[in-house]
């Protein structure tokens, strides 16, 4: 089943300036993302990956084509139904942006909050969340006092809050050592495995494609230059 579906997508951001031209970030992009996979989007910075991930979290519109979650476009969903679609969509970051002021707990919890679930059920599903990601003694804790590993962790954990059926990770090891980007990169694919979440990430990194998608795609200049099996594309010439 195709979870992800862009069809003929173009994103371009005003000129900068009067004498410039629009910027083209993502030009005529076509890409099917099947639920269960795990997809990387290679490329270098400027690529368009970021918009694509932006695109995809209804974060921009498209200025031409088609953006599909689970078979509906989301460039014309109300305000309700917008709201249901980001639920459905966890997203984790390079730098965490972790609420620094909030414990673990309270950072897993705000997702939760924002929903309105009962309180008595947000306090079991984070136990559940911070057991998931391996920091079930670290609820009180607040962000300045773990590692990047472990604030990687805590992000994951928020990301998972609301049961998504998608994870967006834009650069998610990039600030972390390759000991700790390893330990991400598995809880990643336990993620993926055992919860049966699709994951998208955006790095410049191939050894984070190469550990841990299923397939890739490849980015220059806002299109698609490559587009398959992580081992066919990778072994090219
Ligand atoms: P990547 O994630 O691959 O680094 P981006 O999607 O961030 O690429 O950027 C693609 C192009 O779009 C770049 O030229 C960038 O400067 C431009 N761009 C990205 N976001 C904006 C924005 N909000 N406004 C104007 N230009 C932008
Ligand atoms: P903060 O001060 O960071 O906002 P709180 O202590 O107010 O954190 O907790 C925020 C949320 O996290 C609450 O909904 C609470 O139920 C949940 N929570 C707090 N401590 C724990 C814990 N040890 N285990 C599970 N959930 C917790």
């Amino acid at each position: 089943m195709t979870l992800i579906r862009l069809t003929d997508v173009s994103k371009a951001y005003p000129a900068p300036s009067k004498d410039s031209e629009p910027v083209v970030a993502v030009d005529d992009v076509s890409l099917e993302i099947e639920a269960g996979q795990i997809c990387g989007i290679i490329g270098y910075s400027g690529a368009g990956k970021s918009t694509v991930l932006r695109l995809v979290n209804a974060l921009e519109a498209p200025t031409s084509g088609a953006v599909e979650i689970d078979g509906r476009d989301i460039t014309k969903l109300r305000e309700k139904d917008l709201r249901e679609l980001r639920s459905d969509i966890g997203m984790i970051f390079q730098q965490f942006n972790l609420f620094e002021s909030r414990t673990v707990a309270g950072n897993v919890a705000y997702p939760l909050e924002v929903a309105g679930r009962p309180r008595a059920e947000i306090k079991t599903r984070v136990a559940e969340l911070l057991d998931f990601v391996g920091l079930g003694g670290k609820a009180k804790s607040y962000p300045e006092q773990l590692s990047g590993g472990q604030k990687q962790r805590v992000g994951i954990a928020r990301a998972l809050a609301t049961s998504p059926k998608i994870l967006l990770a834009d650069e998610a090891t990039s600030a972390l050592d390759p000991d700790t980007t390893q330990e991400v990169l598995d809880l990643l694919r336990r993620v993926n495995r055992e919860l049966g979440i699709t994951i998208l990430v955006i790095t410049h990194e191939m050894d984070v494609i190469r550990t841990l998608a299923d397939r890739v795609v490849v980015m220059e200049s806002g299109r698609i230059i490559e587009n398959g099996d992580v081992f066919d594309v990778l072994s090219a010439p």
